[in-house]
């Protein structure tokens, strides 16, 4: 069964076709990229698979299960993260604060009722788990405010791994990173793979073509390839709405 499939999806923004009838499988343990200009819908894409933005037509299956009317904490609840292109973090609090909110924020919407963070061993341990898988360990106590900006996306995985998900949804995850720091989210990312299948919306090439078992080119909406790495490298489609950038 595939992790998550979407059947002919479409979304109008007024007299933008954001997303035209994409369909798309993400296999168990793989990880498909979405690549495309900037507008093409990745972002539009990713809003209807985590129920964010509910589509004009179109079926969206999480785990063989038709998801399409049901609300983004639904899915959340089923297993789905995300992380976003534009940081949703809470500056003032500490990294161990922000991925005790997510985890929180999960239960709540579950089974269990809010109650006071810390005071709860299981999501304290399950918080700091998940700092330690994505390197921060040493920096729970920091601020957001104090974290450098490749840090700050480190920690959004870790707020998504936190909350125990069957599945990923990455939104750029390498926006705005120096080199170094590209690479270190490269490297997590990779030692994530098999663990989680992950759609990964990323402008980085380089890393696409690294990470990626599944490529799928999205322009205006439409997605004009979707194949091996190996395979988007030669298409002539592909390279030409690509002219003049380095796929
Ligand atoms: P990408 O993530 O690939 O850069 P987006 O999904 O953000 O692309 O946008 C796809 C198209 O939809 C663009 O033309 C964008 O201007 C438009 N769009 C996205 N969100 C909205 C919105 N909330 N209202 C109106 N237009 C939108
Ligand atoms: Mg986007």
């Amino acid at each position: 069964m595939s992790a998550l499939v979407t059947q002919a999806l479409v979304k109008r923004f007024g007299g933008v076709l954001a997303t035209d009838e994409v369909s798309l499988k993400l296999e168990a343990s793989e990880i498909h990229a979405v690549i495309g200009p900037n507008g093409a819908g990745k972002s539009t894409l990713i809003g209807q698979l985590a129920g964010e933005i509910a589509p004009d037509a179109g079926r969206v299956l999480l785990f063989g299960r038709d998801v399409t009317g049901e609300p983004a904490h639904r899915r959340a609840a089923l297993g789905l993260a995300r992380t976003y292109q534009v940081t949703q973090l809470a500056r003032e609090f500490t990294a161990l604060d922000n991925v005790l909110l997510a985890v929180n924020a999960r239960l709540a919407h579950n089974f269990r009722f809010w109650r006071n963070a810390h005071d709860d061993v299981d999501a304290v341990a399950r918080a700091r788990a998940a700092l330690a898988t994505v390197g921060l360990e040493g920096r729970a106590q920091s601020t957001v405010a104090e974290l450098a900006h490749g840090e700050q996306r480190q920690l959004e995985i870790a707020m998504a791994l936190a909350t125990e998900p069957r599945l990923l949804l990455l939104d750029e995850p390498l926006a705005g990173m120096s080199q170094g720091e590209s690479v270190a989210i490269v490297a997590l990312l990779q030692s994530l793979k098999g663990r989680y299948p992950m759609l990964l919306v990323e402008h980085d090439m380089e890393a696409v073509f690294a990470l990626a078992d599944r490529i799928s080119v999205l322009v205006y909406g439409r997605i004009i390839a979707s194949d091996r790495p190996g395979s988007i490298r030669n298409n002539a489609a592909v390279r030409a709405a690509y002219l003049g950038e380095s796929v």
